[in-house]
């Protein structure tokens, strides 16, 4: 493995023709013979490769990371909320170029790219807090001269594992709350759009972490199941598809590790008959067709509930062949292409099984073409109505720019929809009636819910999860959950025998 070390030409070393590792604090270019194709989805052309790293690689880090540990564990957790001070700093001078970066092998709007970067800062600003977030508990005189405190420790190494969709924010939902409570990092970025992960790590070397903290192995299968099986290895987060969810739940507490990950979702947004439709139709159509509909937090289902269904179909019909869909650099964009041609194709294979499966399709945009970028990823907002349960385009995740439309009767009949499904991320309900609201939020078996907000994604400041097949594990992701995540609770008796009570200090303490 050679190694460079290109802190300070970011606009450069941005964007190699090969993606690297970054290993103890430099880059470390590959030396296995596996690696992939990254393309521009925009253009259809390849952009960049990237190494596929495997046990080799991860030994490596993982190596690396245990060897900053002791230190930075031991760095007070002030000293630590600098770094993540500096860190905000840099990403927000440089949050054009990242955006631009994740544009470019995601294909997301590039305003989109850079609203991620902004929620992954917002986990940053959180994790500055740090030194307020790690105070323990203090009983005093739990019996005779004996005090009892807690406190919260860091694990050791930590692994993230991340999904294409968000190659900034998810990464940034875990390394800053780990490496704030002092664990050391190692992150497998998705190996469809990997560079965004090499500028962080140059970005966090400049602002001040020791080298080793935290360390970035590209690859896929053999990376993850390398780090599943590393003894050095104390836990893992896992944000990506619910078969790999399972798998990496089990696989990692098999091995003994603590784990989080989390799964893939589909979720409902209840339009109740009372609604604001213009409101409704609004939030459906970004919640549906954003980001191409590569969102965890998409809308894909709209459960119209009694005589809401006609009008909102006929509304979203008209505002679905409308969406501008472009490059995500064409500053009139609304929609990007998909991530990969593969990607493109499975998600038009939905759409073809959905007219199979005898659901309308209201609206197609299997045929579209974006003049100039015909060799792109692109597809055109697909609506769907009359979608009924046991359909394989309500049961199963797309991922895609497909909106389905399911008919309830009524209220009931609708939450029972949204309960009856295997998964349960986010989900919303649209009405002015603040009973039906409240009712839905407390019966809803779903981790995160809106009303009258398509998307309810959780502040920095709380925390982000589903429930059931979306979500494997206790713990959610960042805000109070990450603190807790990302460390161990230990519980102190104390009792001393009597002392000298002499001496004095006549200078102010100064602990940072
Ligand atoms: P994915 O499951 O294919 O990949 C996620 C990660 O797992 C990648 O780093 C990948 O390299 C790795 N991986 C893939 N196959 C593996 C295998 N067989 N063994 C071990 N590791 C493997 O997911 P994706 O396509 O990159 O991302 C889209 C999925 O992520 C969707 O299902 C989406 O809902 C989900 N997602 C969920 C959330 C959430 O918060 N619940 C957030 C974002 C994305």
């Amino acid at each position: 493995m050679g190694s460079s070390d290109q802190i300070g030409t970011l606009t450069d070393a941005a964007a190699p023709a090969i993606v690297g590792h970054w290993i103890g604090g430099r880059q470390v270019d590959a030396a296995g013979e596996r690696s992939a194709e990254v393309f521009n989805p925009a253009s259809g052309e390849l952009a960049r490769r990237v190494p596929l790293g495997g046990a080799v690689e991860v030994d490596a880090a993982v190596r690396a990371a245990a060897e900053a540990f002791p230190a930075w564990a031991a760095t007070p957790p002030l000293r630590r909320a600098r770094v993540m001070f500096r860190f905000k700093d840099l990403v927000e001078r440089h949050s054009a170029e990242l955006a631009a970066l994740i544009t470019s092998e995601h294909g997301k709007v590039f305003t989109d790219a850079e609203g991620e970067v902004t929620r992954g800062l917002e986990v940053v600003e959180f994790a500055c807090g740090i030194p307020q977030l790690l105070k323990g508990e203090f009983s005093e005189q739990v019996g005779p001269g004996i005090d009892l405190y807690s406190v919260r420790q860091p694990l050791g190494v930590c692994v993230g594992i991340t999904p294409f969709n968000f190659p900034v924010m998810v990464p940034m939902w875990m390394f800053p709350m780990a490496i704030a409570c002092g664990n050391t990092f190692v992150l497998k970025p998705s190996e469809r759009d990997p560079s965004a992960s090499l500028m962080l790590a140059r970005l966090l070397k400049e602002a001040g972490l020791p080298d080793g903290v935290f360390n970035v192995v590209q690859g896929d299968r053999e990376a993850v199941d390398a780090l599943l099986g590393h003894p050095q290895v104390a836990a893992v987060s896992f944000v990506g598809s619910t078969p790999i969810a399972r798998h990496i739940h089990d696989t990692a507490a098999a091995n003994g590790k603590r784990v989080q990950a989390l799964g893939g979702a589909k979720n409902h947004m209840v339009v109740m008959p009372d609604a604001d439709l213009d409101q409704a139709v609004d939030a459906l159509i970004g919640a549906a067709y954003g980001s191409a509909g590569e969102r965890c937090m998409a809308i894909s289902v709209a459960v119209a509930v009694g005589e809401v269904a006609d009008a909102l179909v006929d509304r979203l019909a008209q505002r679905v062949p409308q969406i501008r869909v472009a490059d995500g650099m064409d500053p009139a964009a609304e929609m990007g292409p998909l991530v990969t041609r593969a990607h493109c194709d499975k998600v038009r294979n939905y759409v073809d099984a959905g007219v199979a499966e005898g659901a309308t399709l209201v609206v197609d945009g299997r045929d579209l073409v974006v003049p100039g970028r015909e060799g792109g990823f692109f597809l055109g907002g697909c609506l769907f109505d009359h979608v009924r349960p046991g359909m394989r385009i309500h049961s199963e995740e797309i991922f895609g720019p497909v909106l389905c439309v399911v008919r309830a009767a009524d209220f009931e009949e609708a939450l029972a929809l949204v309960n009856g499904h295997e998964y349960g991320n986010g989900c919303a309900i649209f009405t002015r009636d603040g009973d039906a609201a409240r009712e839905f939020a407390n019966r809803v078996q779903v981790g995160m819910v809106g009303v009258n907000v398509p998307i309810p994604v959780p502040m920095a400041f709380h925390s982000f999860g589903g429930w059931k097949a979306s979500l494997f594990g206790d713990h959610h992701m960042h805000g109070p959950e990450g603190v807790r995540f990302y460390t161990r609770n230990k519980a102190v008796t104390q009792r001393w025998p009597k002392g000298i009570r002499a001496g004095a200090s006549f200078v102010m303490p100064t602990l940072g």
